[in-house]
Formats: C-alpha cells, structure tokens, sequence
C-alpha cells in the first residue's frame, strides 16, 4: 500500500492492528466509503468495521482549598504522572473521572471540567483529560495502586511531572490556558 499522506499512514498502522473481523473473524478488506475515504469492510457481514481502540480518563486533580494539584507514583516507577484510567464499555468519560478518582486516592470530586485529548499510539488509546475538583484532602487514602502522592503548586507541579510525557503535555496545556 503506497504511504502518501499521515492520515493514510495512520490507517495503514489501523489496518495492521486490525486485521480481522471482530464478529466474524473474516480477513477484512479495504473498501471506500463515501465521505469517509477507505475504511476496514467485512466481506462476510457485509460491514464496514471501523478502526477499535481504547479509551482512558486522565485527571489533573484540584484541591479546591488551596489551588495545589495532586500527582502520584505507580507501579514501582520513579517519576509523578496525573491520576488515571481506563474507561468501562458503555460508562460515560464524567462518570468514569469520578471512579477513577474514589477508586485511586478516595476522593469524591466535587466538579469536573473537559480539557482535551490526545491518541496514545503505544497503547492504541484515545486519552481524554479532565480538571477533577475536590473539596479538600480530608478523604485522600490511596489504593494500593499508588506508590506514593504529593500535593503541588501549578509551578512545582510542571517541574516534577514526568518529563516528555502526555501528563506532561496535559498538564501544561491546562496550566497555560489558566494564564
Ligand atoms: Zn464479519
């Protein structure tokens, strides 16, 4: 398949992930669909099968007493990352911020704003962030899937965020957007 442009490139990376049909397990063959250019076609049901991938929350979480930004360690990894988790088939993405967030840290969020969202490629992903405001620390026990947590100003969260990562990118775009 000649590569000519990213969008094609893109879809070419799709159609290796995805080969087969995922209700019949047909080989599936690329087919144009007006409006949509070519997409995956199951020959068998007579489908188009579009792309499948997954989607997560990532949460820049507030304390509403003081502005400070919670960040956490995971999974035995030395850096600070943003709370965050995947999405259940058929949950919304704002019911899915305050799970996420209760489950991790117990924390019940008060208000949740839409940030943006970015396509994690290594894990065929569509990330989504949020602003997730809590009323206080008072509630904050971590699970066992946090190693470790701390509180920071906006300035002191940018520098110890991983560096080079979406969270940091998340998080950046977040904070230059409140300047
Ligand atoms: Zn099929």
């Amino acid at each position: 398949m000649p590569i000519q442009s990213p969008g094609l490139f893109f879809l070419y990376l799709c159609l290796m992930i995805q080969k087969h049909c995922f209700e019949c397990g047909a080989a599936l063959i690329e087919k144009e669909l007006e409006g949509e250019g070519i997409v995956p076609y199951c020959p068998k049901c007579e489908q188009y099968r579009f792309p499948m991938y997954n989607v997560a929350v990532s949460m820049i979480v507030i304390n509403e007493q003081n502005g400070e930004i919670l960040l956490i360690k995971q999974y035995g990894r030395p850096w600070f990352v943003l709370v965050a988790g995947y999405v259940n088939r058929g949950e919304q993405l704002e019911h899915a911020v305050g799970r996420e967030i209760k489950e991790e840290t117990g924390m019940t969020v008060s208000r949740i704003k839409f940030n943006r969202t970015s396509f994690f490629e290594p894990s065929n992903t569509l990330m989504c962030n949020f602003t997730a405001y809590v009323k206080d620390d008072s509630e904050l026990t971590p699970n066992q899937e946090i190693d470790s947590y701390q509180w920071f100003t906006p300035d002191e969260a940018r520098k110890n965020i991983r560096p080079d990562s979406l969270a940091e990118r998340f998080l950046n775009a977040y904070l230059d957007d409140e300047d």
